[in-house]
């Protein structure tokens, strides 16, 4: 077993103390978002308490604290991508927000009528309704990438969709409904051979592995805090700095203006430009916090971990009677997505409820993968570094007593 003591990890996240219809929390929601940490809910406070001021440095005291604070995170999440600078990290709202950005703002400046934008059958709805609107505004055609049946890309047909039209790759690291880890450096790769822009949706990968977006090559990486520990309401943008640079922002107000007249306003370079307005200050902090905590745990560690637990819940879903995976891809993070045999996955939701199972029922915003498998909803228990073999056993006893129930 990795390196992880799970006791003293649990102790860090104070509402996995809780208690649920008088059992302890188990908390498999993870896909959806994830618990916090006691230092992140600390940092937050302490920013309120001891720090809170609009970010404007040169004002007074707490506002340089503030602007400290908020560019300090910045350097954080620089880091924890491995972005090569601090000028191509972008604050937004969460990984919905990042991409609507892109779509609505190097979109609507760089497509034109004819263009093709290319996306593959794992995603999120967040990265299928923007470049939707854009598309029905400026008459651009979306091809999407099939899935083998394991729910893996198939890397060959998205060769053949490649060509001189396509301007835009837009396709997540990690699904979050299968869990599949897509091949994300060999179709960032194709799609810049081809003269595409590249967009990497990290929402769910960010909190189970290592990002690296120098690495990746991607032209843009998104990502939710909500997701890796961090509160809601904060995500974050990654672009490259010149790409950031040339691309005219979607939002104009306050902060991200050099010059204002009646005639003509300058923009501010990147970050600046796409700031428009008052951010999420103290959510930024609390982000910083949480990456702070990831890389005291240790990603490497973090992803190590969570795998062992992985190959154990599969081979003890695979062996309940009734129960059908769907994502059995070899390479696959977090995300067990399975039906069950005469029981809907509300049910089954509820039946696990009743244990103080947390886990989510539904289509997850990814409909177009579920009804490639011929579903419409799946059980989706999703795993975080603080869920232990113990958390699993109980999910899968529970779910054993539901068929004897049946039978
Ligand atoms: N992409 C993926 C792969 C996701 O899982 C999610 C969240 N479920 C999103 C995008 C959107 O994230 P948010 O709702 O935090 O903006």
């Amino acid at each position: 077993q990795p390196p992880l003591d799970i006791n003293r990890v649990r102790a860090d996240f104070p509402v996995l103390q809780e208690q649920v219809n008088g059992h302890r929390l188990i908390w498999l929601d993870n896909a959806a978002t994830t618990q916090k940490p006691r230092s992140v809910i600390d940092r937050i406070s302490y920013f309120y308490e001891h720090e809170n001021s609009n970010i404007h440095r040169a004002a007074h005291e707490l506002a340089a604290r503030a602007t400290d604070a908020y560019e300090g995170a910045r350097e954080k999440v620089r880091a924890f991508l491995n972005a090569a600078s601090v000028n191509e990290i972008v604050f937004v709202r969460g990984a919905t927000e990042a991409i609507n950005l892109v779509a609505k703002s190097w979109g609507e400046q760089f497509l034109q009528a004819g263009d093709e934008i290319i996306l593959s059958h794992l995603e999120h709805h967040a990265n299928i309704v923007p470049w939707q609107q854009l598309a029905a505004k400026k008459g651009l055609l979306i091809k999407v990438i099939p899935v083998d049946d394991d729910g893996q890309i198939i890397l060959s047909e998205y060769q053949k969709l490649l060509g001189a039209k396509t301007k835009l790759v837009s396709f997540t690291q990690v699904s979050n409904a299968l869990g599949t880890v897509t091949p994300a450096q060999q179709i960032v790769e194709l799609a810049h051979q081809a003269g595409a822009k590249v967009l990497v949706d990290g929402a769910q990968a960010v909190s189970h592995m290592r990002a690296d977006v120098q690495r990746l090559n991607c032209d843009w990486y998104v990502f939710s805090g909500h997701k890796v520990f961090g509160p809601t309401g904060i995500g974050v943008l990654y672009g490259k700095e010149a790409l950031l640079n040339e691309t005219q922002p979607w939002q104009g107000g306050g902060n991200m203006i050099k010059d204002v007249t009646f005639e003509h306003t300058q923009y501010h370079a990147a970050p600046g430009r796409f700031e428009a307005g008052t951010g999420n200050i103290a959510d930024a902090v609390g982000l910083g916090a949480a990456i702070d905590y990831v890389n005291h745990i240790g990603i490497d560690v973090i992803h190590q971990y969570e795998h062992y637990l992985l190959v154990y819940a599969t081979q003890l879903l695979k062996d309940v009677p009734g129960l059908r995976l769907i994502g059995t891809a070899p390479d696959k993070t977090s995300v067990l997505s399975f039906v069950f045999k005469d029981f809907t996955t509300e049910q089954v939701g509820a039946a696990l409820n009743q244990e103080g199972i947390a886990v989510r029922s539904g289509h997850h915003c990814a409909q177009p993968i579920l009804r490639r498998f011929g579903v419409e909803s799946t059980v989706r228990p999703s795993l975080a570094f603080y869920n232990s073999c113990a958390d699993i056993d109980i999910l899968v006893n529970t779910l054993l007593r539901l068929r004897r129930s049946r039978i």
